[in-house]
């Protein structure tokens, strides 16, 4: 399948699921997950219209951003360490996965060095996979105030990602209780919370039936992924 016949596929799934939850496709944006794809891929999305995309290393990103199309906007969505914030704050518009105070603390410092403000999500650790990074629902409600007091940071929501289901039904609770969180958050600070990054390739009906405004499609899009190239420290 070409990447064309694919995207025609995705936004389908994405529009049925929309009136399967009667929302607005509108209110959905897709996230086209590059990563271990190139800078030719990318060029190739951009001319079918696409013009959002996702990387989860910084390595990997500082290479294929410059050699991209300037018209391609760029979220982060892998972890990241403290050392490689200076680059994404150069490099993504959207941090999705902020997933500790210290990192926060440290992208604030680099926007301001950078003079710029940065939207960002937090990664919330729903299951409590010992495997994945981001936050335990308790301690997010319990360190929000923290994370939303940097005047560089503009909190814009909540992402996870949902344990790996043959049955995309199965993980439908962890995206309710994103959700669910993500309200609790939003009274706590007083403040809409409008993102909720959620669902793949393989559960992003789901996702959107329960409330995702972002959703994050690598293979569906692209294909199987390559094998990432390790020529760096591991991130
Ligand atoms: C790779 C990745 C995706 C895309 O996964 P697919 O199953 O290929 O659609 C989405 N979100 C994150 C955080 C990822 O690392």
């Amino acid at each position: 399948m070409s990447f064309a016949e694919n995207l025609v596929t995705v936004q389908g799934r994405i529009i049925a699921a929309c009136e399967r939850a009667r929302r607005d496709p509108a209110e959905v944006m897709l996230v086209a997950v590059s990563k271990n794809h190139p800078a030719e891929s990318v060029a190739a999305a951009v001319a079918l219209g696409v013009t959002l995309f996702g990387e989860n290393r910084v390595q990997e990103a500082k290479a294929k951003i410059p050699a991209s199309p300037a018209k391609a906007r760029w979220h982060f969505i892998g972890h990241l360490q403290s050392n490689k914030a200076r680059d994404a704050v150069a490099l993504f518009e959207m941090i999705e996965s902020v997933d500790s105070l210290a990192l926060a603390a440290e992208l604030q410092k680099q926007a301001e060095k950078q003079a710029k403000s940065l939207k960002i999500l937090v990664e919330v650790n729903v299951a409590g996979e010992s495997s994945k990074f981001g936050w335990n629902p308790d301690r997010l409600l319990a360190e929000l105030a923290a994370l939303n007091a940097h005047p560089r940071l503009e909190l814009h929501g909540l992402m996870t990602v949902a344990p790996y289901a043959t049955d995309p039904e199965k993980v439908r609770p962890v995206f309710r209780k994103l959700r669910e969180l993500r309200d609790r958050c939003a009274d706590l600070l007083g403040a809409p919370l409008p993102v909720l990054s959620m669902g793949m390739s393989g559960d992003l009906e789901v996702a959107i039936e329960e409330g995702a405004t972002i959703v994050r499609v690598g293979t569906a899009l692209f294909g199987p992924r390559p094998r990432p190239v390790r020529d760096d420290a591991a991130e």
